[in-house]
C-alpha cells in the first residue's frame, strides 16, 4: 500500500536524479571537448598565421628591391622557401590528426629488430648522426600496422635527434611485453613539463622549438598512432641529461585483435 507507493516514487525521483546528473556530465563533456576543438583551431590558425605573415613581407620586400638586388632577391626567395616548407610540414601534420581513426589497421607479423635496423639506417644517412640499435631478441615478432609503428618511430627517433647531439640508442628488450626504448643524452625535459609534452601544440621552449621546425604536434601524432595500434608511451627525461621514450606492445593476445609471439615458440 503506502510503503511500496513511496518507495516507487523514490525510485522513481532518484531515476530522474541520476539523469539529470548524467546528462549534467555529458553536457560538461561536450563543453570540454568544444572548448578543445576551439583551442586547436585556433592553435592551428595562429601557426599558419606566422609563416604567411613572413612570405608576405618578403614579397613585399622582393616587389620593392628584388629587382634591382640580387643578394635581397636570393635572401627573399629562400625565406619564402624556408617558410612554405615549414607551412607544408604543419598542413601535413593537422591532416594527419584530422584523418585519425578513418584509416584502417594493416596488420603484419613484424620481425622487430630487422624493422628498427632499417628504420635506424634510413635516420643515419638522413641526418647523418650516430644512431645504434642494442637488441636482446632477434627473433622477437609482433603483428602490427607496420606503417603506423614506422611513423611512430620517425616522429620519436626525430626529437632525440632535435633535442640532443650526442649518439641517440634504440634498445629493443623483453620487459614482460617487447619493449622498444628511445634514449637520447640530449637537453632533457623539466620535470613540470614532462605532464604536457604529449597535448597539441606544446613546446617546452617555443623559440627553440621552432629553430628545429617544430609545431608541438609530433608527440600528440605519437600518442594518436600508439593509440590506434595499441601500443602504450611512456616518456621519462631528465633536464640535462637526457630523455628516454618507450613504447610497450601488448603481451595480451585478445586487446584489440592485436597479438605478439616469440618465433619459434
Ligand atoms: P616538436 O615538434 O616541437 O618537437 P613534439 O610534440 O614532438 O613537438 O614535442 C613537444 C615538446 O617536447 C618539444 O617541443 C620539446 O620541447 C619536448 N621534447 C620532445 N622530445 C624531446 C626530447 N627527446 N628531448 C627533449 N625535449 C623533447
Amino acid at each position: 500500500g503506502q510503503y511500496e507507493k513511496l518507495s516507487m516514487e523514490d525510485v522513481a525521483n532518484d531515476e530522474i536524479g541520476q539523469m539529470g546528473r548524467t546528462f549534467n556530465e555529458m553536457m560538461a563533456l561536450l563543453e570540454e571537448n568544444y572548448r578543445k576543438q576551439e583551442e586547436f583551431v585556433s592553435n592551428a590558425s595562429h601557426e599558419l598565421k606566422t609563416p604567411l605573415t613572413v612570405i608576405g613581407s618578403y614579397a613585399k620586400l622582393l616587389e620593392r628591391r628584388g629587382m634591382q638586388d640580387e643578394k635581397i632577391a636570393q635572401e627573399g626567395l629562400s625565406a619564402i622557401r624556408a617558410e612554405t616548407d615549414r607551412m607544408n610540414k604543419l598542413i601535413e601534420q593537422l591532416l594527419h590528426i584530422a584523418r585519425r581513426s578513418e584509416t584502417q589497421l594493416e596488420l603484419s607479423e613484424v620481425n622487430l629488430e630487422q624493422m628498427l635496423q632499417g628504420t635506424v639506417e634510413v635516420m643515419k644517412t638522413s641526418f647523418n648522426r650516430n644512431f645504434v640499435l642494442i637488441s636482446q631478441e632477434p627473433g622477437l615478432v609482433v603483428t602490427t600496422d607496420l606503417a603506423k609503428l614506422k611513423q611512430l618511430l620517425y616522429i620519436l627517433l626525430d626529437n632525440a635527434r632535435k633535442y640532443s647531439s650526442d649518439r641517440i640508442e634504440v634498445k629493443l628488450k623483453m620487459e614482460g611485453a617487447p619493449t622498444i626504448k628511445i634514449q637520447d643524452y640530449g637537453i632533457g625535459i623539466p620535470k613540470e613539463a614532462l605532464p604536457y609534452v604529449f597535448d597539441r601544440f606544446y613546446r617546452v621552449d617555443k623559440a627553440r622549438s621552432r629553430e628545429s621546425g617544430g609545431f608541438g604536434l609530433g608527440l600528440s601524432l605519437a600518442k594518436q598512432l600508439a593509440d590506434s595500434i595499441g601500443v602504450v608511451l611512456g616518456i621519462e627525461s631528465i633536464e640535462g641529461m637526457g630523455t628516454t621514450v618507450s613504447i610497450t606492445f601488448s603481451s595480451d593476445f585478445n586487446v584489440r585483435d592485436l597479438q605478439w609471439n616469440q618465433e619459434g615458440s
